[in-house]
């Protein structure tokens, strides 16, 4: 790929793009090609940077740990004192706790009970554990064969002064929290969190609280847009069901983009409906139509309008989820600063019955990932695999990702899955 970032006009030239016949990791590529992180930086307590993304490396101005300490209750010696083929027995000249060290200064053939953490004296170099030891009328009497340095943390093992110790793009977990604390750090410079605003258009969709009429349905793309966006820590501007007329939908799309980072739709991008959607996003916009090789989720729109990105993903409330996961779970991430993006988890596992599959295109069926009493983990296909049942979404646990190529698969055979929690 060459540096400078392709526009959506020199994709539409390329050779090899197909608008109309979309390879999943050909379009996640595309993607991945448009997108503008955001720059706003705010400065945060540590505590409130939970799920950010770190605008600044992160240096250690502290060795952790910061003195040598010993990894065992025991006792800490010279190990020139011990001897490799037999017992030897020292003096005991004090104690070092954690966080009260032991003051005095140590002569050869001294030793220094010690607890686990606690500072080991500058004459000492190992430590010896107190199963390996037995202490009568102050002396000890300390095991053969001790390694020099056995049982000793040396101050800066884990992080020195000066190391670099987070780069701008790290996503803050608990584990990150966890290492600012350990080098006194109480601020840190973080990205603002994304806005994304969505809502949802089509005359047969009802808003909850309204009641249903012949031939309509309520909105539930809305509420797992919502659910998604909130556990990736995105801000979300709902703005509810968008009446099916070109100017409702247009005067929607201007003031979604206007309002966010990301606008995020569902439904209207299928054949039929997407005439006049398309005709609204060249007016206000840069946005690409495709039709995706994979089910569920065939339509797709992409693209800017104004600065903020676009994704229309189809209406099919099981088909939202799969984009989503698909598409925008990570694009979402890039835009909010991250750099390092883990890819989702996939892995191995024995199909438990049959399911149907066309050659031709990536399948994203649900599937329930268990462990056998063998050890071995094992799918079973949730049943009917309609674009339209939000309930298998909800039985499963995983995605069943059966390649393009790939026709039917029978019982036995090995299939990959992707695990949904800790995934949005
Ligand atoms: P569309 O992509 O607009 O043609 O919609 C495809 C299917 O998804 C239709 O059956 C719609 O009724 C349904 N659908 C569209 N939007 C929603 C929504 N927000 N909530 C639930 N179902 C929807
Ligand atoms: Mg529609």
């Amino acid at each position: 790929m060459t540096s400078s970032a392709p526009t959506l006009r020199d994709l539409a030239i390329a050779d090899d793009y197909d608008p109309n016949s979309m390879p999943v990791d050909k379009a996640r590529e595309h993607i991945r090609s448009f997108l503008t992180p955001i720059g706003t930086v705010e400065r945060l307590h540590i505590r409130d940077a939970l799920g950010r993304v770190l605008a600044s490396d992160v240096a250690s101005t502290v060795n952790v740990p910061s003195h040598d300490n010993s990894g065992m209750d025991g006792y800490a010696v010279r190990h020139a004192d011990l001897a490799a083929d037999r017992d030897v027995t020292l003096e005991i000249a004090g104690a070092s706790f954690a966080g009260k060290p032991f003051q005095g200064a140590l002569k050869p053939g001294q030793a220094v009970r010690i607890m686990t953490g606690a500072t080991v004296p500058p004459e000492c170099d190992t430590v010896i554990m107190q199963e390996r030891a037995q202490a009568a009328d102050g002396r000890v009497t300390l095991g053969a064969g001790a390694r020099k340095g056995q049982n000793v943390r040396l101050a800066g093992e884990d992080l020195g002064i000066g190391q670099v110790v987070f780069r701008r793009g790290q996503l803050v977990r608990a584990a990150e929290l966890g290492m600012l604390a350990s080098l006194g750090i109480i601020e840190v410079d973080v990205y603002r969190r994304l806005r994304v605003a969505f809502f949802s258009t089509g005359d047969e969709l009802v808003p909850l609280g309204g009641s249903l009429g012949p031939g309509q349905i309520y909105d539930s793309n809305r509420y797992t847009l919502f659910g998604m966006l909130q556990r990736l820590g995105c801000e979300v501007l709902d703005m509810g069901v968008i009446r099916d007329t070109p100017e409702a939908v247009e005067a929607a799309f201007a003031s979604a983009a206007q309002a966010a980072d990301v606008v995020i739709t569902s439904g209207g991008v299928s054949v039929g409906e997407a005439d006049y959607v398309k005709q609204i996003l060249d007016r206000l916009g840069d946005v690409l139509f495709w039709k995706i090789a994979m089910k569920p989720g065939r339509p797709l729109a992409f693209g800017k309008i104004g600065t903020a990105h676009f994704f229309g993903l189809p209406g099919n409330p099981v088909a939202v989820m799969v984009t989503f996961y698909q598409f925008v779970r990570d694009a979402l991430q890039i835009i909010a600063g991250r750099t390092a993006l883990e890819s989702v988890p996939t892995f191995k596992a024995r199909l438990t019955a049959p399911t149907k599959k066309a050659p031709g295109r990536t399948e994203f069926q649900r599937g329930i990932l268990s462990r056998g009493p063998d050890g071995e983990w094992t799918v079973r296909p949730t049943g009917n695999q309609g674009s339209g049942i939000l309930s298998s979404m909800s039985q499963a646990n995983c995605f069943m990702v059966l390649p393009t190529e790939q026709g039917n698969a029978e019982a036995g055979a090995l299939v990959d899955v992707q695990p949904f929690e800790g995934i949005v």
